[in-house]
């Protein structure tokens, strides 16, 4: 067996690791000044407000939820096409959750599927109390139209960036929150830079940032002009309402603000290779992603399509091939009703067509910022062997 590529991995310098040891060395291994650095640096990047780092993204979903006040018996509508994450936030805070279909062209949830599923849910009296996009391989939503939708029912937007860290959308960085509340990053080792785990949250709101804070360290506040009851001193704290620790430490924070001074050459690195892709397979029988005039896609995926009625092999042997390649290709994503906790809320197969579609077509090669030419040339030549 030849080299395993896998289909996304991080690139760590000796500069990424001399700042974590550093950090190592000083006085604050969490709840530290490095913190407030990397955030500052986050909101700097995304041209927003405010970054509340916490310790991964599915906490950063769940605060974000919370924040905005969603409860029990009330709505949260995102993409099948995404990591479970994204709809499991609405059920940690006693929600309910419902799904919109892709559009066939971005595998973003569809505007058009939006338009008609509010104006039923309005009739029906089931409207969401939050919508929540989710930009799938690093390509933007189309967040005016999502945000002008949103608007007429009075829906709140949280956007699901984790895939979308150096991304644009409008010519704005996706995170500026120009459309939404907030929106969350990750920075697991596979998504754009990382902090080994880690998530962020960002918005223009100072009421939520300041409830993101809070929840985030246990609900307790220190702030004297914050506090209800008379301080007795100043170690004097007090819990105001039911938090958690979903704080990052200071070592993964120094990672993160080391990684970020590389965002923009990680992202122009991934463009190029996807560009690769695209060259060498003009002539497969495969679809490949589209370009839109509103965003400049981040890269996180490179996903392709196979037109399974022009090939030989079904989808499963062709990954088994090149699997057995040491091609480490991944499929992005199991449509999120299908698993059967969500079928056992009540989801079905056939639920959402085109999501169901895409998966069955779907597969996501290699694209990281240190796959050399070399490493893609095999995955090439794999996959055109295979598509024979
Ligand atoms: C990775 C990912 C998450 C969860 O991120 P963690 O940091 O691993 O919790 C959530 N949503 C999407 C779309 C993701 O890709």
């Amino acid at each position: 067996m030849r080299q395993h590529i896998p289909y996304g991995r991080q690139n760590i310098t000796e500069d990424d690791i001399a700042a974590v040891v550093e950090v190592l060395r000083s006085d604050w291994l969490t709840q530290g000044p490095t913190i407030d650095r990397f955030e500052q640096a986050v909101a700097d990047y995304c041209g927003v407000k405010y970054a509340v780092a916490v310790s991964n993204a599915t906490a950063a979903l769940h605060l974000a939820c919370l924040a905005i006040g969603l409860g029990p018996g009330e709505r949260l509508w995102t993409s099948p096409n995404t990591f479970v994450a994204s709809a499991n936030c609405a059920r940690y805070c006693g929600g309910d959750v419902d799904f919109v279909d892709i559009d066939s062209q971005t595998y973003n949830l569809s505007v058009a599927e939006l338009d008609r599923k509010l104006i039923a849910a309005e009739k029906a009296g089931i409207l969401p109390k939050v919508i929540l996009p989710v930009h799938f391989a690093g390509q933007s939503c189309e967040m005016e139209a999502i945000a002008a939708l949103a608007n007429n029912y009075g829906i709140q937007i949280i956007e699901d960036a984790s895939h979308a860290l150096g991304g644009s959308y409008r010519s704005q960085k996706i995170g500026s929150c120009e459309y939404s509340e907030m929106a969350i990053f990750s920075f697991h080792p596979v998504k754009m830079i990382t902090t080994g785990e880690g998530g962020m949250i960002v918005t223009n709101r100072l009421d939520l940032y300041q409830r993101l804070k809070q929840l985030r360290s246990h609900g307790i506040i220190r702030e004297p002009d914050q506090l209800t009851q008379t301080s007795p001193g100043p170690w004097y704290y007090e819990q105001q309402e039911l938090g958690f620790n979903y704080r990052m430490t200071d070592f993964q924070a120094a990672l993160g603000l080391s990684q970020i001074q590389r965002l923009n050459s990680f992202v122009e690195r991934r463009q190029a290779l996807a560009h690769r892709y695209r060259e060498a397979f003009q002539a497969l029988p495969v679809k490949l992603p589209n370009d839109f005039a509103y965003t400049q896609s981040s890269f996180h995926l490179y996903v392709i399509q196979l037109k399974l009625e022009m090939l030989k092999r079904s989808k499963s042997e062709i990954c088994e091939i090149l699997r057995n390649q040491g091609i480490g290709i991944q499929i992005h994503y199991i449509p999120v009703h299908t698993h059967p906790y969500y079928q056992k809320l009540g989801f079905h197969w056939g639920d959402f067509p085109i999501a169901e579609q895409y998966y069955q077509e779907s597969l996501s090669l290699p694209l990281y910022p240190t796959l050399t030419e070399t490493e893609q040339d095999q995955v090439i030549r794999s996959l055109m062997e295979v598509l024979q």
